[in-house]
């Protein structure tokens, strides 16, 4: 997997991108990543990469052609069209399933956006897909590009360790991961539950299952209807909705 990262702040991006996980990654060339600083491409004499909006209105707008010819570059450069994606408050909200779909791919562009956004045309010209991480309004793009170049890297083959495996986690099957502990057994009169000092394989794999479906029907109901659940878990369901006074489907 090779990340372009189209940006007005490079050093953000490559700060980010070089530790922990992720940083191991490229050092280990499981995946690769450059960010390209819009600038570079602009002809306007002062580097300038925004301009006021058609229509008057508040704030700057980033314009096409700096955009358009820093795509093209790579296109160019890799002998391809390549799948761009404009991090954008307006775009479908990515999950975990995009992860997963995305990290099949061999090269993604992102483009962050800044200011008011960027000129409709430059998304035109690039085929852009818009993805937001969420409701609400941040300054650019650079933070929503790391979440999603994080979370598809970890489902790209080699990069977690199996210490690190992604199989059990949550939004695996639609349903939140159970708690977790570890050492010391007690802390601050808060023991770890028993049954995970039993050393009891099959009966722990129940507790967390029920424990899993427990959150997901307490923080995150929504999911619950594509999980796939067995006849055992519907019955535990079934209590929980009885005990929480929700009746309902
Ligand atoms: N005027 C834009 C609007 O109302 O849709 C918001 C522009 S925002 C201040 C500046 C940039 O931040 C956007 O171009 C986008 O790249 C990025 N951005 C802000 N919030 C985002 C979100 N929730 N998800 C993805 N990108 C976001």
């Amino acid at each position: 997997m090779k990340f372009f990262c189209l940006t007005l702040f490079p050093e953000m991006i490559d700060m980010c991108m070089n530790t922990s996980i992720v940083g191991r990654a490229i050092k280990n060339e499981l995946i690769s990543m450059e960010a390209i600083n819009i600038r570079d491409f602009t002809s306007d004499k002062h580097r300038r990469v925004d301009d006021y909006p058609y229509g008057g209105g508040a704030g700057m707008v980033m314009q096409a052609e700096p955009i358009h010819k820093a795509y093209e570059s790579i296109c160019n450069r890799l002998g391809k069209r390549v799948k761009l994606i404009y991090l954008s408050p307006q775009g479908k909200v990515f999950n975990q399933n995009d992860a997963k779909e995305l990290a099949k791919l061999d090269e993604i562009v992102f483009l962050c956006g800044h200011y008011e956004g960027v000129d409709e045309r430059a998304l035109e010209l690039t085929n852009a897909e818009c993805y937001s991480i969420g409701d609400y309004v941040l300054t650019g793009g650079e933070l929503p590009a790391l979440v999603m170049m994080d979370a598809i890297a970890r489902m790209v083959g080699g990069v977690l360790t199996n210490n690190e495996s992604a199989d059990f986690e949550s939004f695996e099957d639609n349903l939140l991961e159970y708690p977790q502990y570890t050492r010391p057994v007690e802390y601050e009169g808060l023991r770890v539950p028993d049954m995970l000092l039993s050393g009891h394989h099959k009966n722990i794999e129940e507790w967390r299952r029920k424990e899993s479906i427990k959150r997901t029907f307490y923080n995150r109901p929504d999911l619950l209807k594509n999980a796939n659940l067995s006849k055992k878990d519907l019955i535990f369901l079934d209590g929980l909705k009885e005990e929480s006074g929700d009746l309902d489907d």
